[in-house]
């Protein structure tokens, strides 16, 4: 036989982690749905050409992408990300604006696994399409930070910068690519590999050859448009108000081609430097327009949560939430017992397990302890008899009989003084 494991880049999670992800989402959900985003669900899987609208100079798009033709001959791909599928939404749906989104799940890019970086990943994000104020960048950048710090993450940095408006960064990109090519012999092969397709995607490089180049590139925000440098500054004086940290990185570009205006990134100084990227996004005016909508303006941001738990795990906070049921019961007279009283619980709003395949009393006592629950039940042939229940506190030594038709009741002061 085939020994099957998961496809590299994949990871099956089990509890206790799945909890932990589970309510990740949960507080994310709590933190944007308060500042009146709502949620969508965009599919798995969307045309290519949706995700080629991204930008051919993206590497998502040229290198990661898991596109197939399905049995219908339609070139289709794993969405890289969820952007492209909201405003792809936007058009199709024509909402009334602004609209404000958020989406939780995985995506897929066909990258190199380690540490950090996944085939499949999970991203949690939020999309406000159809308003341009420098007030709503703010509040996008303060809600990624509110989540960080609901999770308890405190060494979490924020840096900023300005892409300009598309005329500003077509006018940079031929800056850089003059600079670069002045200085290719001393890019990595990589870089100059990257300059061809797309110079700003040159300054990500954390290469150390690439590095010194880099340190001497000229800036965005010496050559961005009055409105453009208006609008940042105005973000800048919104982030002031509510007292969020930030250092200006005019180095900061980010993936996508299609960012404008204001880009971010959030780092963890608690992770090692390969990953240290744990969330970013930006202005994208013009994605909605290139996917044949309206001219409008949209913001966003996208959280990594498997590298954002790595922080959790880096700085010890944000830990498995415990999932252990409330009671759990030992039958030792064939299992309809258990059966009928885990039931009647259930259906209480009490969470019950049991052992099965009439276990002995020693092995169902070791699945007790094992499940973690507060309360054991224990019923045999004198119980049964007495129409009683057995219930004992775990880990307390003690022990005391309840009145079966009494139970519910019994168990839930039990559970109280717990
Ligand atoms: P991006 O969509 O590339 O802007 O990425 C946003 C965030 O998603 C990053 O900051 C990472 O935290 C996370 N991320 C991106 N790619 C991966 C990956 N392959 N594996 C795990 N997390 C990722």
């Amino acid at each position: 036989m085939p020994e099957f494991k998961t496809s590299p880049g994949t990871r099956d999670i089990l509890a206790p982690h799945s909890a932990r992800w589970r309510a990740f989402q949960d507080v994310f959900a709590n933190t944007v749905e308060a500042a009146g985003y709502t949620y969508i669900i965009p599919p798995m899987f969307e045309d290519l050409d949706v995700f080629l609208r991204l930008g051919e100079a993206t590497e998502v798009v040229t290198k990661e992408m898991y596109d197939f033709h399905d049995k219908g001959g339609r070139h289709v791909a794993l969405r890289p990300e969820q952007t492209a599928s909201v405003c792809r939404a936007f058009v199709e749906h024509r909402p009334t604006t602004p609209w404000k989104v958020w989406y939780a799940g995985p995506n897929f890019r066909y990258e190199k696994p380690q540490q950090g970086r996944y085939r499949q990943f999970d991203q949690v994000g939020v999309e406000a399409l159809g308003a341009d104020d420098p007030l709503l960048d703010a509040e996008v950048i303060a809600l990624a930070s509110k989540f960080y710090s609901d999770l308890g993450l405190r060494k979490v940095h924020l840096s900023v910068n300005t892409l300009g408006d598309a005329g500003d960064r077509e006018r940079y990109s031929q800056q850089l690519l003059a600079y670069f090519m002045a200085n290719e012999k001393d890019l990595t092969a990589e870089s100059r590999s990257t300059l061809a397709r797309n110079p700003l995607r040159v300054l990500d490089s954390k290469r150390e050859p690439d590095q010194i180049v880099i340190a001497g590139a000229p800036a965005i925000r010496d050559s961005i448009s009055t409105t453009a440098a208006q609008h940042f500054d105005a973000v800048l004086q919104a982030l002031d108000a509510l007292n969020i940290a930030y250092e200006l990185n005019n180095r900061l570009v980010r993936g996508l081609d299609y960012y404008r205006r204001t880009t971010f990134e959030f780092t963890s100084t608690a992770l090692e430097a390969a990953h240290t990227a744990i969330g970013g996004g930006g202005r994208y005016d013009g994605l909605v327009e290139a996917l044949g909508g309206p001219a409008t303006p949209g913001i966003g941001f996208a959280l990594g949560l498997d590298r954002t738990l790595l922080a959790c795990d880096a700085e010890n906070v944000f830990n498995s939430p415990e999932t252990s049921v409330d009671v759990f019961v030992v039958d030792t007279v064939g299992g309809l017992q258990a059966h009928e009283i885990c039931h009647l619980l259930r259906n209480n709003g009490v969470s019950a397990d049991r052992a099965y395949d009439s276990r002995s009393m020693k092995a169902q006592m070791k699945s007790a302890d094992r499940s973690g629950a507060k309360i054991a039940l224990i019923i045999g042939s004198e119980e049964v008899e007495s129409s009683t229940i057995m219930l004992r506190p775990m880990g307390s030594g003690e022990q005391y009989s309840i009145a079966r038709e009494k139970c519910v009741g019994e168990i839930r002061k039990a559970l109280e003084n717990k």
